[in-house]
Order: structure tokens, then sequence, then C-alpha cells
């Protein structure tokens, strides 16, 4: 496995706790990768010993063919753009993007220019002069950004950079960040607990789960195929439906649920006990290649599309359908028909 980045059996203990198990990963040159995950699953603490804040336990990091594993912070040429953004409040924007130029030694002369044009990437010219005190989150942001970039670092390493933005400005920034990085061709990593923001970002999404990878994929793929039911819950919502195999042939199995059989692809021997989820966009009112009857409990209007919550008897059990618009005569407690192809249902072993 070799990458621009990687990343190869890394494991980090705090006292009991293995917080990174064993983990790998490769990232490729250019490549913007997430590490997705709920609080506590390492994606910081994986952050922090690529950057050189932490030492593994074990494993082996290494950037563009070098290992780095126990190189100083400073001479690892990793930029790093931190929650808060670190900015030092007494400068300048200028002065703060210049700051790791001053740093390595660089001189006035060459570093002028420098600044500028990072200054002209983050849109933030005009604004040269200002102490940064005085910016918007939006434009702080963009200014941590610059002076991460300013060094010209091999790897940049963003740690939930948006998580101090309203939801609009954060949705446009993460637009913006993409753009940014895509034209300035640098190997990112960022770290999210927001699936949105990693589907919205990211070329590829690795899943995290207790320390490890759980799947490393592209969005659509991550949502589309997830591979496990930890991925499913994680990326995306569905209709889940706990069942029992009642027959299997070739690639194909029919599932027994609280609300009917389904048809679905998969490879499962009779008798075993699965889950069967569907995404939400995939379902249609009416019959199809499966048909459930429910009854809806809940209807939620989301602008340009409208979400259905199936009431299901079966604790665990979960139903949502969305719609691009909410057909007549639907409403709370409305029994309905759902079709979708077997193509669309997915099944996995229950946990
Ligand atoms: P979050 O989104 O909350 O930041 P995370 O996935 O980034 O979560 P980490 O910050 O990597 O998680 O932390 C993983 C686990 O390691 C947590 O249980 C945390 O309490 C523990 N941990 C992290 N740093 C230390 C430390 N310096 N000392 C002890 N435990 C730590």
């Amino acid at each position: 496995m070799r990458g621009h980045l990687t990343v190869a059996g890394v494991t980090r203990r705090f006292g009991a706790a293995v917080v990174l198990d064993d983990l790998s990963i490769a990232v490729a040159q250019g490549e913007f990768v997430s590490l997705l995950g709920p609080s506590g699953c390492g994606k910081t603490t994986l952050l922090r010993c690529v950057a050189g804040l932490l030492q593994p336990d074990a494993g082996r990091i290494s950037v563009a063919g070098t290992e780095i594993t126990r190189l100083p912070a400073h001479k690892r040429n990793v930029g790093v753009v931190f929650q808060n953004y670190a900015l030092f409040p007494h400068l300048t924007v200028a002065e703060n993007i210049g700051f790791g130029l001053r740093a390595q030694g660089v001189g006035r002369a060459e570093a002028a220019p420098r600044v500028a044009e990072a200054l002209a990437l983050v849109r933030m010219t005009e604004h040269a002069a200002k102490p940064v005190t005085a910016l918007s989150g939006g434009q702080q942001q963009r200014v941590a950004v610059a002076r991460a970039l300013v060094v010209r670092p091999s790897l940049l390493l963003l740690d939930e950079p948006f998580s101090a933005l309203d939801r609009k400005l954060r949705e446009i920034m993460q637009v913006e960040l993409k753009h940014l990085l895509r034209e300035v061709g640098i190997t990112a990593i960022f770290v999210t607990h927001d699936q949105e923001e990693a589907l919205v970002v990211s070329d590829r999404i690795a899943v995290m789960n207790a320390g490890r990878i759980e799947q490393l994929a592209d969005p659509a793929t991550l949502y589309s195929r997830p591979e496990t039911l930890y991925v499913l819950d994680f990326v995306g919502q569905s209709t889940r439906l706990a069942g029992r195999v009642t027959a299997a042939s070739a690639g194909a199995v029919e599932v027994r649920t609280a609300l009917g059989a389904v048809r679905a692809s998969g490879h499962f021997a009779p008798g075993s006990a699965v889950v069967v989820a569907v995404r939400p966009e995939a379902v249609t009112l009416g019959h199809g290649e499966n048909t459930l009857e429910a009854r809806v409990r809940e209807i939620s209007f989301l602008g340009s599309r409208t979400q259905l919550h199936l009431g299901l008897a079966d604790e665990g059990d979960r139903g949502m359908v969305e719609l691009p618009r909410l057909p007549e005569g639907v409403g709370p407690g409305s029994a309905v028909t759902l079709g979708f192809r077997a193509a669309d249902a997915m099944v996995f072993p229950a946990s």
C-alpha cells in the first residue's frame, strides 16, 4: 500500500484505551480525504500523529516516500488548520499569513509576494492590513487556510475547520475549500463528525469506528454500497428492517420482515438473521418489484423534498421515505404502499 501519505499499522494508546488500533490508510497525491466518525473514534488522534504532535506506539507514517514517524512536527512540512484557527490576535491578516515564512527564515523580499499570492488565493487581499480580530468567522477561517498553505506544505491537515461557522456560511466554505485545494493540487486530510460535510468536500471518506477504518471509499460508493451497518447508519438515512432469509439462490435472497417479504441481492444462507435497508429516495409510493404496506407517523417538509417517517412495530426497525413532493391525501396516520427495486435493497448480517 503506497500513497503520498502512507499510514501503516499505527496504534496509539492512552492508558488502557486503544485509541488507534493497527490503522492503515494510503492517500494519493492531490487527494482530499475526510476522516469521518463519532466523537472519540480517534480522528483527531490520527491527525495529531500525522502532524507530529503525538507519537504512535506502533506503526509507520510516510510522506512522499520518506518516513516521518519520529520526525519532530516542525520538520515535517505539514500544514495544520485547527478547529479554533489559532490565529495570532495581535497581528494583522498579512502578518498572520507571513508568520510561518518568517519562522522558516524566508527573507522579506521573497515573503511579500508569497503572502500576496496566498491572500489572493483566499480572496482576502483587501483585508491584508486589518487585525484578525476585526474579521468574521469565515474570513478568519480563510486566513488560517492561507497561513497553512503559504509555506507550501506537502500535506494539509484540517481539524473540523468549519465547526465555529453557522450553517449557511459553512456550506459556502465547504465548496470554496474543495475548489481551492483542487486548484492548489495539495493532498489534504480533513477531520469531521458531520457526514454531510464529508460527502460535500471529499474525494474519499474514511469512516472510522473505535480506532479503525471501517470503510474507505468515494462518497457515492459509501452511500450506495456501505459495507457494514455501521457505515449505513453513519452516512445518510435509510429504511432498515430486521428479518430472516427465507430463500436464497444465485446471489438473490428473499427476506421476511415485519412489513412483508423483500427480495434483494446478496449471499446469505436461508435462516440467516439479517437487516434489509433501502435509501429514502429509492422508495416510491405504489407497487414496485418489492411492495410493502406501512403507515405514516410524521411528515417533515424540507423544501426541495418531503420526508415520510413510517410507524413501525418492531423496535430497531426504521422507516423513512423521501419524495420530491407530498402526494395529495397523504398525512400523519395514512396507510401507504411503498415500492422499491430489489437492486436498491441492501442486506447486512444482523449485528
Ligand atoms: P472528537 O470528534 O470528539 O474530537 P475524535 O474522534 O477526534 O473525537 P480523539 O480526539 O482522537 O477522538 O480521541 C479519541 C479518544 O482518545 C477519546 O476517548 C479521548 O478521550 C482519548 N484521548 C485523546 N487524547 C487524549 C490524551 N491526551 N490523554 C488521554 N486520552 C486521550
